[in-house]
């Protein structure tokens, strides 16, 4: 029998990409590594309005999970996990299979939320990445054979401005109507008031129609409706705020308001000491913080020190510092961007270049082998 230790990643998100590499740079002995997710491959969000716009290709856009488990010399398991029962230190499948840990680590993101009555049923949301894509693609044959349709993003955040923005583009030969939807007073409420205007300007540029104060109440097959007035659209996409996963709770994880699994400084569950979370599952007790890729990447090399501490039992944990602000940077469709850091906005082709200059580095650490 072996005295290995059973490391499980359970989600190929932005941060368990990130302590695959480092495994593979000081892989730590005795400790078998398994990652599990439905996915094989995991897309790198920053670059998602690039992939619909058709500036990049789903390969320059996606982590190749299965590639990457095979280089770090790792056992792959593409299933979605349905629980973890953290007394018995068992993770769940949807397939049945059962896998005993030591120690694991959750990054399975966030989707968003998906609240508003007959959304399920009449709504695409944009995450699971994969499974929006595949509706992307639907979509964009159809309406080449039928055009001039109407779409609708409920949201009113960076994601639902950025993808607004990129089908308009990829869609402008087919006289598409798209519709921005939010019950908030404005788009982009957390960004500078430079950066709200500038994404206003670029959105009636495209003609996109900016609906603000709308709550939608329901969603039906030919629309939505909102305070007793229906709107006809022939698609409807979801961009709301990020919701958690339900088996968090079901699985007797301590969790914030919000259903996000509640970590301590070292990005250790408050429900046990051997298991981690990161990225936006992760509600981080000390300093609740953004849903933001740029987060799920700075947390993976404290992920992988606490996790290797762990695994070791030789050296202290660290705390994770999260940083003050962060470098926002919104892809608004034509090579052009808005970028803001501490209140300061600025915009323009050069700003998408250098967006598209810092994301082309960020994928080559998993392209180039
Ligand atoms: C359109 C859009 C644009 C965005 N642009 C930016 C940006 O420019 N900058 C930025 O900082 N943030 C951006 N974001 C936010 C960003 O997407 C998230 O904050 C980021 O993806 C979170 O990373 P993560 O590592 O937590 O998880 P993710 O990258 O979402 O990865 C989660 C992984 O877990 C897997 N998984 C899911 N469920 C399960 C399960 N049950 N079992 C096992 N595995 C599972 C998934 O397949 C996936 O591989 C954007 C979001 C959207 C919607």
């Amino acid at each position: 029998m072996s005295n290995n230790l059973n490391l499980i990643l359970v989600g190929g998100g932005h941060t368990h990409a990130l302590v695959l590499k480092h495994w593979m740079a000081h892989p730590i002995d005795n400790v078998q590594i398994t990652l599990i997710s439905p996915h094989s491959h995991s897309p790198y969000s920053g670059m998602l309005p690039g992939l619909l716009a058709g500036y990049y290709t789903f390969s320059q856009t996606h982590i190749d999970l299965q590639q990457l488990a095979h280089e770090a010399n790792i056992e792959f398991i593409q299933q979605p996990v349905t629980a973890i029962d953290h007394l018995r230190q068992c993770i769940y499948l949807a397939d049945g299979q059962q896998h005993q840990y030591d120690i694991a680590s959750i990054n399975v993101g966030s989707t968003p939320n998906p609240e508003i009555p007959g959304s399920q049923q009449h709504a695409t949301p944009v995450k699971p990445i994969a499974e929006f894509l595949q509706h992307w693609q639907r979509l964009q044959t159809e309406i080449r054979q039928q055009p001039n349709q109407r779409i609708a993003i409920i949201g009113g955040g960076a994601g639902s401005v950025e993808v607004a923005l990129a089908m308009a583009h990829a869609l402008k030969p087919w006289g598409t109507q798209l519709s921005l939807i939010t019950r908030a007073g404005d788009i982009l409420s957390e960004y500078p008031r430079k950066a709200r205007r500038l994404s206003k300007e670029r959105l009636a540029l495209h003609g996109i129609e900016v609906l603000t104060n709308m709550n939608v109440d329901e969603i039906h097959a030919d629309g939505l409706s909102c305070s007793g007035q229906k709107y006809s659209y022939e698609h409807i996409f979801l961009c709301t705020q990020a919701a958690a996963a339900n088996w968090f709770r079901q699985s007797g994880l301590a969790t914030d308001q919000r259903g996000f699994i509640t970590v301590n400084n070292y990005l250790q569950t408050t429900t046990a000491g051997n298991l981690f979370a990161a990225g936006d599952c992760a509600h981080f007790q000390s300093e609740p913080l953004p849903k933001a890729g740029v987060y799920a990447v700075r947390e993976a090399d404290i992920l992988f020190h606490n996790l290797q501490a762990a695994c070791q039992g030789t050296h202290a944990l660290k705390p994770y510092q999260p940083q003050r602000d962060f470098l926002s940077l919104l892809a608004m469709g034509d090579h052009y961007a808005i970028g803001c850091k501490f209140g300061l906005t600025v915009s323009g082709h050069w700003v998408w270049r250098w967006k598209d200059q810092i994301d082309r580095h960020f994928m080559a650490r998993f392209n180039a082998g």
